[in-house]
């Protein structure tokens, strides 16, 4: 059976925007979404998904179930079409120069591994703080996001699955990774914690003032990413509630169970005396407020929020930066 030819160019990079690109070939009228899959990569498709399944021999929704790897191998593999990415860890090393040089920018999404009610992953803060952190960078077209990082302060410490550190430890790493990423050639470094707490978050303001007063040729933001957000008349956040709930209901809706909010939250208290033991939290976990009502559409009004504020600042802060 003979096969349309590719409309897509061997070694072109499509550059991710949200809408549809006229390129010379008419049947390339791509579609560009930033929903698809993992946030952070965009994958691009024909405008037609029934050109696309003519083209690759499946359909755009089965893409969009597959995993991120392999539909970027999909796409490699059959036109030779190398996409742009935004994670520091998928760039080869021209690309990584490139996007420092275009806007030396450098986002960190960080997090801990800590018990988020039966229905939601154990590492739901980095998750989240990187699916923020990625769509941030598609929407700046550019800065370089960071792995997610799980070394972050209390934390519910005796509850399931959770690991907490130490001040010196959290203060000691960042204040490195600054200094690391000022070598790389940062000007503008953004912290999103989306693990919160008074612990963590003014451990996080301190190093970041601390490491910009000593150099202050870098600018360091850390924040919550609900700082200075309202979404229906209040502060989208919480912990493994409604608000947490959404968010990763929009960015990866397969990692979280809604049925397992049907069976009683019990037993969850496993460690005796553990270290770093700040919250000592009660046997019995009660949600703040109804997580039954989470919806993907009410995390992705949060998330649409966060990245249009994040967006703004970061652009100003980049500008002032670069002033002569
Ligand atoms: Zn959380």
């Amino acid at each position: 059976m003979s096969r349309e030819p590719s409309p897509w160019r061997p070694g072109r990079v499509y550059f991710p925007r949200c809408g549809y690109r006229q390129t010379t070939n008419r049947k390339a009228n791509l579609l560009f979404s930033p929903k698809s899959g993992d946030a952070g990569t965009v994958f691009c498709v024909p405008a037609s998904t029934q050109q696309f399944s003519r083209l690759t021999g499946t359909g755009f929704s089965v893409i969009r179930k597959n995993t991120r790897k392999r539909s970027l191998s999909l796409f490699e593999e059959r036109f030779g079409i190398r996409m742009r990415t935004y994670r520091y860890e998928e760039m080869t090393p021209k690309e990584f120069e490139r996007a420092v040089k275009e806007m030396p920018i450098f986002l960190v999404p960080t997090g801990l591994l800590e018990w988020h009610g039966n229905h939601l992953p154990l590492g739901l803060d980095g998750l989240k703080a990187h699916g923020i952190c990625c769509r941030i960078a598609e929407r700046l077209e550019g800065g370089i996001v960071l792995p997610a990082n799980y070394l972050g302060r209390p934390g519910f410490s005796s509850y399931l699955g959770t690991l907490t550190y130490s001040e010196s430890l959290v203060n000691g790493y960042f204040y490195e990774l600054f200094h690391q990423l000022k070598k790389i050639g940062a000007r503008v470094i953004f912290v999103l914690t989306g693990h919160y707490g008074p612990l963590q978050v003014e451990c996080l303001e301190r190093v970041a003032a601390c490491f910009e007063r000593e150099n202050p040729s870098v600018r360091v933001i850390a924040q919550p990413e609900y700082q200075d957000i309202v979404c229906h008349e209040t502060i989208p956040a919480d912990h493994a509630g409604l608000w947490e709930t959404s968010i990763i209901r929009h960015l990866v809706p397969e990692l979280v169970h809604m049925e397992e909010l049907e069976r009683p939250v019990i037993g969850q208290k496993v460690y005796d005396a553990p270290p770093n033991d700040y919250y000592h939290e009660d046997e019995m976990w009660q949600f703040v407020n109804d997580v039954r009502s989470a919806t993907a559409e009410l995390g992705a009004e949060v998330v649409e929020a966060v990245t249009d504020r994040a967006v703004n600042m970061l652009k100003m802060e980049l500008k002032k930066q670069l002033l002569p």
